[in-house]
């Protein structure tokens, strides 16, 4: 099987699935429990909590465990507009956000939240300079992804930071969940900043919201002390505390992997070229990490499947709209036509693939494209 469907979710690495049992046979305590099983979960749950932040370069008190990307995007995002609703109800977004992100700013309207969608350009981006236009003394908070899940277009964050820091009421969050341990993420000058586990090899219904001190939050999730009274629940001890190694692991091999995956990206991109009907959508300038792809003759439903009766996992559009029927709107917002953005597959790539793996996917598709009626 060869699996390029790595945007979706990843193999769990052997070491993060060794410590793992390791910890559910051993630090299954409460971490806010007294006794010395309690006692033993929260010392090695805080120590992760340091080991994290160390890697992150903040304070250990500015991560918050949650149970998977879309609560820390959902935290963030209602957790802060209702905590400073008194500072001003106007929100800039991008407009090809994850749904978790798209459905917490529609949610808000019903609290008289104006929610303003910043269109993306040609490239899948937005631009610091729209950001600049559109900011009002009222806005609270700008909300972006950092990398694009569909075509891998890279957000301008360091820019766009400066703008909405020139409002000192506004706080900048940023969905980094394509980005992280894969391109460098400068969580320092972020005020929120979202991560998954299982997007980096690591767990599922594991994750974390990066939050600065100064940024007030109510919960959305009513419990105990649990993170600073922030998410409510016994903790995932056995989770969190692995997740210091997943990052860990992961930041050691990123540069060997982002060569790996960028000589992968480029030899398909070749290949591709070569093939009659072929687009190549994703820009030359996105991660290497996603390949969005089209062929004329094949809509993404039947590519998919045609691939996957030969043992390759792709997507069409991101997993959580897979469902629905519609074009993908990331592309048409950048501007390709109808065909193109019904047509289209992500090809995403992991720490597990290997180029072998590239050369058997372009013989596949040539002759799935042979057996649709194209000429080569
Ligand atoms: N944000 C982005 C950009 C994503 O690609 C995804 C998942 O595909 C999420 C958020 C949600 O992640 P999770 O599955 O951890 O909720």
């Amino acid at each position: 099987m060869i699996f390029f469907d790595n945007s979706s979710t990843t193999s769990v690495r052997p070491e993060v699935r060794t410590v793992y049992s390791q910890l559910l046979e051993t630090t299954y305590g409460n971490a806010d429990s007294l006794h010395q099983l309690g006692r033993a979960s929260h010392s090695l749950l805080e120590k992760s909590r340091a080991n994290i932040a160390q890697l992150l370069h903040v304070s250990p008190n500015e991560i918050i465990f949650t149970g998977c990307a879309s609560e820390s995007n959902s935290l963030a995002i209602i957790g802060y507009a209702l905590a400073n609703q008194n500072r001003g109800k106007h929100i800039l977004v991008s407009n090809v956000e994850h749904p978790s992100v798209t459905n917490s700013m529609e949610w808000l309207k019903q609290f008289g939240f104006e929610i303003e969608y910043l269109p993306i350009n040609s490239n899948g981006i937005i631009t610091a300079e729209l950001v600049k236009e559109r900011m009002r003394k009222d806005t609270i908070l700008v909300s972006s992804m950092h990398v694009n899940n569909e075509m891998g277009a890279i957000n301008p964050i360091r820019e766009i930071e400066k703008v909405v820091h020139t409002n000192p009421t506004c706080a900048y969050h940023v969905d980094c969940v394509q980005s992280f341990t894969k391109i460098d993420v400068p969580f320092e000058i972020l005020d929120m900043a979202t991560i998954s586990a299982h997007k980096i090899h690591g767990l599922k219904g594991s994750a974390l919201l990066m939050k600065k001190k100064n940024i007030k939050l109510v919960p959305i999730i009513q419990g105990g002390q649990q993170e600073q009274g922030l998410r409510g629940g016994t903790e995932n001890s056995p989770a969190n505390i692995v997740l210091a190694k997943t990052i860990r692991l992961a930041f050691e091999e990123k540069d060997e992997m982002y060569d790996k995956i960028s000589s992968i990206n480029h030899y398909l991109r070749n290949e591709l070229n070569t093939i009659e009907g072929a687009h190549i959508n994703s820009k030359e300038e996105a991660i290497p990490y996603i390949l969005n792809i089209s062929f004329d003759q094949m809509t993404s439903e039947v590519l998919l499947n045609a691939l996957d009766s030969k043992g390759i996992c792709v997507s069409a559009k991101s997993t959580c709209s897979s469902h629905s029927k519609n074009s993908s709107a990331t592309l048409l917002a950048m501007g390709y036509d109808e065909s193109i953005a019904t047509h289209m597959i992500r090809l995403s790539f992991g720490k597990d693939n290997t180029m072998e793996e590239a050369h058997q996917f372009i013989k596949i598709c040539k002759e799935i494209i042979q057996q649709y009626g194209l000429r080569l």
